[in-house]
């Protein structure tokens, strides 16, 4: 059975952070769905369409990585996609405890289905989507934070 796992994320924008989390894991499976989560309650600040190009554009050498927008509860779209691993970064210990609750219910709803978490790198551990966006708002650069992919 092909081991498949899904990253899922909001990705406004996509983060040197996330690149390398799935960098790192694409020798572990045999597909990544880099799976942009849409949630109709939130506000994002880029396009999913401009969200997913970028992502696209992100891993367009790696074989074994893809890019789809999912609706919806996420182990009924692991079901769906045929995913029994969900790859998560872990950056803080806050990011632990936020994890391990999501991780633990969503194995108890289904128990064929694994989170599986990579450490983040040191030097991208402060970064997250949300700084990008307020460092972007604000006129700075945020070229040190983003792949060069990603045209704001
Ligand atoms: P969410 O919409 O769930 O907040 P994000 O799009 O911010 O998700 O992130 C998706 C995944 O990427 C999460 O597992 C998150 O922990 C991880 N991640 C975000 N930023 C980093 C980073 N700088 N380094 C490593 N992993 C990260």
């Amino acid at each position: 059975m092909d081991k498949i796992a899904i990253f899922p994320g909001s990705f406004d924008p996509i983060t040197l952070g996330h690149v390398s989390i799935v960098k790192r894991a694409a020798p572990l499976f045999d597909k990544i769905i880099v799976s942009i989560g849409i949630n109709s309650l939130k506000k994002y600040m880029f396009s999913v369409e401009k969200r997913k190009k970028w992502i696209t554009d992100v891993f367009k050498d790696l074989e074994n990585v893809e890019v789809e927008t999912y609706e919806g509860l996420t182990i009924g779209y692991c079901k769906k996609v045929g995913a029994n691993y969900i790859l998560r970064g872990l950056r803080t210990a806050a990011d632990f405890e936020f994890e391990r609750g999501i991780g633990q219910v969503n194995h108890m709803m289904s128990d064929n289905i694994e989170t599986v978490f990579l450490l983040t790198e040191a030097k991208y551990t402060p970064i997250t989507s949300s700084i990008v966006r307020d460092v972007f708002k604000n006129g700075g650069d945020v070229s040190k934070l983003i792949p060069s992919e990603v045209t704001l």
